[in-house]
């Protein structure tokens, strides 16, 4: 088990609801961005002089903009039924990460300069000063919110803490106070391509070592193309996809299955990134200067459809505003959805029967499914209501024999976040993930002794960033979180592809 600084929980069969600790987390809050990481993203690089009365400025900026808003700040009846739902909650008996606590943070600010009562009457309607103590308050417990909406589907008004985090974030950029960690990236996609600052050249080199393994264990020469001029298919994918485990084997997969239907792809050098971190600030215009670069490389390589590879968010923000932020497509083939989810292209090619599937390769796993939250409860896939459900889990079935899902309570859009989502993945918040894992932790606990469970699939770079560090937490071993084209290429029998028979056959010959 890993060794941490601080009280791991103890795993339940059954979920508890604990008992309220006022302040357990006001200690976490992930590191301030300094200068060099505000100013490319045109925030100001440190907290600005008069930051109340801009702050309020800023607030009223967003109120105008998305009259979402505020209807999620005003109809809040404290009803309480999300208290529980918040994973983050049920980590660490904070109450200030019950879905109402943190929304609260932010409300009693908008109630004091927005509304009639809280101008007049503040301690009637609970409004109060925009404070330092209030901003410190904000950045803690707005950066432990993983914008994962599970809250939402369970407030009878459809509220969307995930809303109101994001426009505390953008609040709080606008007057100097921003978040490090995906203020950073954000800057790194801009200067390079991708969040992790990988230069083309050493893209290029990943991407023949990868043809080079692929050809060296199968005897086919499977290409992972890239900046290829006149490619049908642009496969933009999270950076994660070029040589983190267990990314890298779903991006193997994602090769196999393009080869194997037959079509022509690309990666692109300068839209070497799905994730979009703007979403995750709040931030339109970064979401969209981020968005706009996928648009050019489309535009420059000459493709026809676009294809996203497994990032959840990166899911959500093509999904619902790719349009929106970087379109008109009309330029793409209008015979292909724009975009197009990799598991929407290999279920399509497992329908068509193009794929010749050797079950029995996953035969050594018994598999279960983690539905990421923002493919969960702000995405679909396909034509057909809860795709984005169905869809993972037949290709899955297709190509593996055992598979079990976890707690019915703890999947589709009730699924818990793997705790590491909206912009926290950073080791500076590493308390606050492992806590904030528990309930997804649990749901696996219980169908590994169960069902005896080895392996847990995901499609989101986060989850599964978030999973291979917090696993050993909790005593399970950091190797069974999967990619789901994992599982496709080892089950994928590639045309020409040497079988065990050939091999056996080598050895015998040397
Ligand atoms: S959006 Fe997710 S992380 Fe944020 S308060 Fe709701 S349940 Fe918690
Ligand atoms: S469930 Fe909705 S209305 Fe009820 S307390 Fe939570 S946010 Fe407010």
């Amino acid at each position: 088990m890993a060794k941490a600084d601080f009280e791991i929980p103890e795993l339940k069969e059954y979920p508890e609801v604990p008992a309220v600790v006022p302040g357990t987390m006001a200690h976490s809050h992930p590191y301030i961005a300094k200068p060099e990481f505000q100013e490319p993203l045109n925030f100001p690089g440190e907290l600005v002089d008069g930051w109340q009365d801009k702050a309020i400025e800023a607030m009223g900026d967003l109120l105008g903009k998305y009259r979402s808003l505020q209807v999620y700040l005003d109809s809040c009846v404290k009803c309480g039924a999300c208290t529980d739902k918040c994973h983050y909650y049920l980590g660490t008996s904070d109450p200030k990460n019950m879905p109402v606590g943190r929304q609260d943070l932010l409300r009693k600010v908008y109630r004091r300069y927005f509304t009639f009562a809280g101008k007049y009457f503040p301690k009637l309607v609970g409004a109060e000063d925009l404070t330092k103590e209030v901003l410190d308050d904000w950045y803690s417990y707005f950066h432990q919110c993983s914008q994962c909406r599970r809250c939402s589907v369970f407030c009878p008004y459809g509220i969307d803490t995930a809303e109101i985090s994001m426009a505390a974030r953008e609040i709080m950029d606008r007057i100097g106070v921003g978040q490090k960690y995906c203020n950073e990236i954000i800057g790194k996609v801009y200067k390079i391509g991708n969040n992790l600052g990988l230069p083309e050249m050493a893209l290029a080199d990943t991407l023949e070592g990868l043809e080079e393994d692929v050809e060296d264990e199968t005897g086919v020469a499977v290409k992972y193309p890239l900046d290829v001029k006149g490619a049908d298919i642009l496969l933009v994918t999270p950076s994660a996809d070029f040589f983190a485990e267990p990314h890298v084997d779903g991006l193997i997969g994602y090769g196999k299955v393009f080869h194997e239907a037959g079509v022509s792809w690309t990666l692109s050098s300068k839209a070497s990134e799905a994730a979009n971190f703007g979403m995750f600030i709040g931030s339109y215009e970064n979401m969209r200067r981020v968005s706009l670069r996928i648009r050019e490389a489309a535009l420059e390589l000459g493709v026809k459809r676009i294809i996203f590879g497994e990032c959840g968010h990166a899911w959500r923000v093509a999904y619902s505003f790719l349009n929106t932020l970087a379109g008109p497509f009309d330029f793409l083939d209008p015979k292909y959805p724009v975009p197009q989810h990799i598991l929407e292209f290999t279920w399509g090619e497992i329908q068509k029967g193009t794929l010749n599937i050797d079950k029995s390769a996953n035969d050594d796993m018994v598999v279960t499914f983690h539905d990421s939250c923002n493919v969960a409860r702000a995405s679909r896939m396909g034509s057909e209501p809860g795709g984005q459900f169905t869809i993972p889990r037949n290709v899955i079935k297709a190509v593996c024999n055992h598979f079990v899902d976890m707690a019915p309570e703890t999947i589709h859009e009730k699924t818990f976040c793997c705790g590491g989502g909206g912009g926290l993945l950073t080791d500076d918040l590493m308390e606050l993930r492992v806590k904030g894992a528990k309930p997804r932790m649990e749901a696996l606990k219980n169908v590994i002794e169960e069902n005896g469970v080895t392996n847990m699939a995901a499609i989101c770079a986060i989850c599964k960033s978030q999973f291979t560090k917090v696993l050993p937490y909790y005593g399970l071993d950091m190797d069974m979180i999967v990619s789901v084209h994992q599982l496709v290429s080892n089950a994928i029998v590639l045309t020409g592809q040497d079988s065990d028979d050939d091999e056996e056959a080598e050895d015998d010959a040397a």
